[in-house]
């Protein structure tokens, strides 16, 4: 108690409280125990060097106004108790501080100082030149210079748009991020454990199927019923071959085709178990799945519009050393239409690369919060 109304007084105020208080006592006790003010000077600096504490406990009580030296430290020790009580109020009217973490430890988990938005420290920070500088920076480290600089300057043709389709995709991805998960052959691969909570059986739709019993995840279907509308009023039928595919099913699928093709082309042909995208619940297999398919009306009608509902065609012709699949012409997957106009208008409707770009500006963007 001492200490903490000592602290919070200084040393120069205890003094000219004290020597008030002395004053005061002083005209309540005897003329024979009046004290000068040297002598309070001399006895305060004489009590600044000792504990307060225990120059009180040692004065008798029937003493304390009899010696001027004695009579000042207990005069001191009594305005600092005064002062002590009255602390639970302040306590009462303010919130309590939180206490101050050392200085080496703040230091040791600082996070890395990667802003979306400017510093406060900034002048006149711009929060779309922030995030587009950002956005910039995660195409440069995720995606290869012959890529990004396409990339790149195609942003910098439109920077509004980028930055309004890169707004909506955050916004989706806050309520369903693993529709933008990374799910290919370099990244991390999915869990067994990994089953979207809500796939629904494509049974009861009035999708065209080629097997009974295929789920989806929710948002998938409603997208694919809606393209699927729009395909049968212009005299197209989009076949549904193949959906969502567990962990354990696409392990047999890979193993099957080890077997049949040997390993090499096993990895052209089929993802690794937990490296399929049809674990999400959001791809979907069209037609004969071979490259025959290539050559229907649905193929080039999905080839022109998927993109109006959040389609994109994961591995495309001639790029199967970017994807590390070779093309596959009848193999979507859905990412919602404004990660696809993303990816249309500012990837060249190339999905691995938009998926390289979300993974590293969303994961520099964990660093900052
Ligand atoms: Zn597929």
């Amino acid at each position: 108690m001492i200490r903490r109304c000592y602290g919070r007084q200084g040393t120069k105020s205890i003094i000219v409280n004290a020597k008030r208080a002395s004053a005061k006592a002083q005209s309540e006790v005897p003329a024979s125990a009046k004290i000068s003010a040297k002598a309070v000077h001399t006895a305060l600096t004489n009590a600044q060097s000792r504990s307060l504490d225990q120059a009180s406990a040692k004065i008798p009580l029937k003493t304390r106004f009899l010696d001027p030296k004695r009579a000042v430290l207990t005069l001191c020790l009594g305005l600092c108790l005064a002062v002590s009580s009255c602390a639970p109020d302040r306590a009462a009217t303010s919130p309590p501080k939180a206490a101050k973490p050392k200085a080496s430890l703040t230091n040791s988990v600082a996070p890395p100082s990667i802003s979306i938005a400017a510093a406060p420290s900034q002048a006149a920070p711009n929060p779309a030149e922030a995030r587009l500088t950002h956005a910039k920076a995660a195409i440069e480290k995720a995606i290869v210079p012959a890529y990004a600089e396409k990339i790149l300057l195609a942003i910098d043709k439109d920077r509004a748009g980028f930055l309004d389709l890169l707004a909506k995709v955050e916004a989706e991805r806050s309520t369903d991020p693993d529709r933008f998960l990374r799910v290919d052959k370099s990244g991390l691969p999915l869990s067994e454990a990994f089953v979207p909570a809500d796939l629904l059986p494509l049974d009861r739709t009035r999708l065209s199927r080629s097997k009974d019993g295929m789920v989806l995840r929710k948002a998938a279907i409603d997208a694919l019923e809606s393209m699927d509308d729009a395909a049968r009023k212009e005299g197209l039928t989009l076949l549904v071959s193949s959906a969502y595919r567990t962990y354990a099913y696409q392990a047999r699928i890979f193993a099957r085709n080890v077997q049949e093709l040997g390993e090499a082309a096993a990895r052209r042909e089929s993802a690794e178990p937990g490296r399929s995208q049809h674990q999400l619940g959001t791809a979907v297999d069209f037609g004969s799945i071979d490259d025959s398919f290539a050559e229907t009306k649905a193929s080039a009608w999905l080839s022109a519009n998927a993109t109006r509902f959040g389609f994109s065609l994961s591995y495309p012709k001639g790029l199967e050393t970017l994807s590390g699949y070779r093309w596959e012409s009848w193999h979507y997957r859905w990412i919602g239409p404004a990660a696809a106009k993303l990816e249309n208008r500012f990837f060249e409707g190339l999905q691995h690369n938009l998926m390289l770009f979300l993974e590293r500006y969303f994961a520099a963007a964990r660093l900052d919060s």
